[in-house]
């Protein structure tokens, strides 16, 4: 099959638009007429630089990111940043804090990639405590904590509190930031599968985070938004006193904005296709236009998911995810028979996660409401023939 052909439902890494790809290509051949591909370039040369300068202003634009917030790239993926965030949120308490130690940090936990950044920070052995764990409200993953569920330390004891944005695996989304939040936690959030779909609301975050991979561009590089207080921090030599432990050098945010991120060998083909994707989204309208695409594709799928009993979706109305809409056909044996017809349809990479298994409709940016139309018309036809 061509491009044009498949409709790529991956839940990440994603498809990117074929203009955004085609432009790419040219430009890993040979950019701005070097007679060099953008592989083959230094990052601190004047091109490299302008890339990376290039992509902060498209970002800073597209999100009218307030000036105290700083943009860092990163790499390691949104694993790296599970540890990051805690070695300089930490390292910024001790400044002020001679027992910042014992500041504890919070986590909401409402699926896979919450869960994993808090067995991250018990791994660091830092202080943790679950503010609310859905799974324990439920028995399964798939709502969003109520006011009344959220069980946060005092002000004054806690260092962050932590969510995970949207649920990549689970399909659960946060419509608006956790309320409550003790005063003095650094508000930190896990964007990296709804990153470029909406507009923020910055004055309720501190730090947010996302892997490139989904809705922005190819894997290799995480993007930070970290407010600028942030980097005000101990010195590493008093973190030692306190028995705080030290980030690594490539986790260290305050390096990496003094170098612009350049600290080491950044990928710069990656954050070059991330820009081209990013100018591409906004010429087509930005995030307003995103927004409101990532609602009328996500909104197409659960009304026919709704209509036919044979589809079993776990999630709240309140709390489903706009980017992967998860769901389970009521036996084993129709779901391989509905990923099968999928595919001959060109319709790939349906399948869901294998810790719980069903079926996941990935709908990030690349993917189009006609190709959305498409999938609605195979699930209305499956869904019919196989109601009695
Ligand atoms: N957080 C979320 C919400 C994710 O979906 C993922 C990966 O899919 C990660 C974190 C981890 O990202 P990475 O694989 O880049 O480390």
């Amino acid at each position: 099959p061509t491009r044009q052909d498949v409709i790529n439902f991956a839940a990440g890494p994603a498809g990117m638009a074929t203009d955004v790809v085609e432009e790419y290509a040219k430009d890993f051949v040979n950019f701005q007429n070097l007679g060099m591909g953008v592989g083959e370039i230094s990052h601190r040369s004047k091109e490299g630089t302008g890339i990376v300068n290039r992509t902060e202003q498209t970002l800073r634009k597209m999100y009218g990111l307030p000036d105290n917030f700083r943009i860092l790239f990163m790499q390691g993926g949104g694993t790296e940043q599970f540890a990051a965030v805690l070695y300089n949120v930490y390292a910024h308490h001790a400044l002020y804090n001679p027992n910042a130690k014992e500041l504890v940090a919070n986590y909401i936990v409402t699926g896979s990639w919450s869960k994993k950044a808090l067995n991250e920070a018990q791994r660091l052995g830092f202080r943790c405590h679950v503010a609310c764990d859905t799974r324990d409200l439920t028995g399964k993953y798939g709502c969003l904590p109520k006011e009344s569920d959220l069980n946060y330390t005092p002000a004054g004891q806690t260092s962050l509190v932590y969510w995970c944005d949207n649920e990549t695996i689970h399909g659960v989304e946060f419509n608006e930031p956790p309320p409550n939040i003790p005063k003095g936690a650094i508000r930190v959030c896990d964007a990296s599968s709804n990153f470029i779909s909406r507009r923020i609301d910055f004055s309720k975050h501190d730090i947010i985070f996302a892997g490139a991979q989904k809705n922005a561009g190819p894997a290799g590089i995480t993007m930070v938004f970290v407010r600028d207080f942030i980097l005000e921090r101990a010195l590493v030599p008093d973190l030692h006193k306190l028995g705080i432990p030290v980030s690594t050098t490539m986790g260290d945010y305050k390096l990496m904005a003094d170098s612009n991120s350049l600290y080491n060998t950044l990928p710069i083909p990656t954050l070059h296709a991330i820009n081209l994707g990013l100018q591409y989204m906004e010429k087509k309208g930005g995030l307003p236009f995103l927004e409101q695409c990532s609602s009328k594709k996500s909104h197409m799928v659960y009304t026919v998911l709704d209509k036919y009993p044979i589809y079993e979706n776990f999630v709240d109305s309140s709390a489903r995810s706009r980017m992967n809409v998860t769901f389970r056909i009521i036996n084993q044996d129709l779901e391989n028979e509905f990923l099968v017809g999928a595919e001959k349809l060109h319709m790939m990479q349906l399948k869901g996660h294998r810790s719980i298994g069903g079926i996941r409709v990935s709908l990030y940016n690349a993917i189009t409401v006609e190709q959305t139309e498409r999938l609605v018309q195979y699930l209305e036809k499956f869904g019919a023939e196989h109601s009695t």
